[in-house]
This record gives structure tokens, C-alpha cells and sequence, in this order.
């Protein structure tokens, strides 16, 4: 059996039950309240993608840029998330091989 790895949030903080609201107004709007990460010990374990910020949203063009926490669980565990966030569309996606994310710079598809 395998062990479920311990997430926090892209803070260090604990996760609670609403994080995956939306937020309506104000400069992160469309955006989650917060987004969970690998716990820094699972982190640490290392890495088997390169930790990369940026992606590009294949269906409009936009760059978005996300935190090193989020960078960092991406690049430990590459199919962590289902989907990510366009700042340009202002709303959430898929990711993985039929996902609509590849890294800035690549063709490569976020989440594979
Ligand atoms: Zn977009």
C-alpha cells in the first residue's frame, strides 16, 4: 500500500476544507482561495521534472507564472494537479497529455 504524501498550502499552512473556492473580485479573481502543494519533506525527496514557473495556455497565448511551491510540486510529482490557472482567461483548465498547458519555451505539456 501506498502511502498518501502530506500537502499543505502553497504557504506552509494547513489545508482546510474551502480552499478550492473561487474568488470573485479583486486581483486574483477566478483564482482559488489557496492551491495545495507537496509538503516540503515530500519536496525534498526530489525531483524528476525541471522546476519551471511559467506555462503558456495553448488555446489563447497567455503566459501565466505561478509560485516556486507550486514550480516545485509539479517537478516532484508531475500529474499532482488536473488542471491549472490562465491569468489571461482569468479561469482554470486541464493539464496532462489532453491538457491545454505547455511550459513557456517548450512543447511540452504541463502535467505529463
Ligand atoms: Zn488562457
Amino acid at each position: 500500500m501506498v502511502e498518501k504524501p502530506r500537502t499543505t498550502l502553497t504557504d506552509g499552512r494547513q489545508v482546510y476544507p474551502e480552499h478550492r473556492d473561487t474568488l470573485k473580485d479583486g486581483p486574483r479573481a477566478g483564482q482559488q482561495k489557496d492551491y495545495v502543494v507537496l509538503a516540503e519533506e515530500e519536496r525534498a525527496k526530489g525531483f524528476v521534472r525541471p522546476v519551471r514557473r511559467s506555462y503558456k495556455h495553448q488555446k489563447c497565448g497567455g503566459i501565466t507564472t505561478m509560485g516556486q511551491t507550486l514550480a516545485e510540486t509539479y517537478a516532484r510529482q508531475p500529474d499532482f494537479y488536473s488542471g491549472t490557472f490562465c491569468c489571461h482567461c482569468a479561469a482554470h483548465f486541464p493539464v496532462g497529455a489532453d491538457g491545454e498547458f505547455v511550459w513557456q519555451g517548450t512543447n511540452e505539456k504541463v502535467g505529463t
